[in-house]
């Protein structure tokens, strides 16, 4: 289980010396991981996004030589999970004042580009706003903030259907796919005997009423998906896959 990253890359375990030295060998792309806290069905932990961006901000900076990770964010923008206990959320201008104020600091050490990486589709907007104000008012910086998608990446997709999972049982949110992740990345967080099939209906018919009234008026127990099947080896090939198609992107850019 689990995933190691050597302390060269990760910011928090570093000493101001190495990081000098880090990015004056090139090291100038931060990797900013956001996840989120909200609930995640009866069977996964509030920080399950959160968990999720470290692991795949890990995998990611494995793939690009030069790029540092920054301490993950764990609260994001999930008002659409409002209703259920635990709750965390910050309002999109929030998020990205904090996203802005973080990158100005970076800037003045020396990095040149920013990886909003997000494991949580609601923080889209924050993101997208934090790029907008960064262009405008960093612009030495270039930041690179993946559209937000609500449907999970075709390369992840493929892995799932070549399993013989479907894109229902796989799910938007706490479904075969994420209970995957965390069954890999953290299983001891993982209450199996607790999960159940939400909402496993097409996906693409939701979305709108998702928007308007959040997951509480589609699913009961805050599952979209199944996490019946789900397996910790698939959960390993799922974050290679996402790392793999955002290294294939990052390195183009
Ligand atoms: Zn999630």
């Amino acid at each position: 289980m689990g995933d190691t990253m050597t302390t060269q890359r990760n910011l928090a375990h570093l000493t101001w010396p190495e990081v000098a030295r880090a990015v004056a060998e090139g090291a100038t792309t931060v990797i900013l991981p956001l996840g989120a806290t909200e609930q995640h069905g009866p069977h996964l932990p509030l920080g399950t996004d959160t968990i999720r961006a470290e692991g795949l901000a890990r995998r990611l900076a494995a793939r690009l030589p030069g790029a540092l990770v920054a301490p993950v964010l764990p609260i994001g923008c999930s008002d659409e999970h409002a209703g259920f206990p635990g709750l965390l959320s910050l309002d999109a201008a929030t998020l990205a004042a904090v996203i802005v104020d973080c990158a100005r600091r970076m800037v003045a050490w020396g990095v040149t580009r920013l990886v909003l990486l997000s494991a949580h589709g609601g923080n889209g907007q924050a993101l997208a706003l934090a790029a907008e104000r960064l262009r405008h008012e960093l612009p030495v910086l270039r930041v690179w903030a993946p559209e937000e998608r609500l449907a999970p990446d075709e390369a992840v997709l493929a892995v799932a259907t070549g399993a013989g999972i479907t894109p229902q049982e796989f799910g938007l949110h706490a479904g075969e796919g994420e209970t995957s992740e965390v069954l890999w990345l953290r299983p001891d967080l993982v209450r199996a005997e607790a999960a159940a099939a939400g909402y496993c209906g097409e996906m693409a018919t939701i979305l709108d009423t998702l928007r308007r009234l959040g997951l509480k008026a589609v699913t009961p127990n805050g599952v979209l998906g199944d996490p019946a099947r789900a397996l910790a080896a698939r959960g390993d090939r799922y974050l290679d896959a996402r790392a793999g198609a955002l290294a294939k992107e990052l390195l183009a850019w």
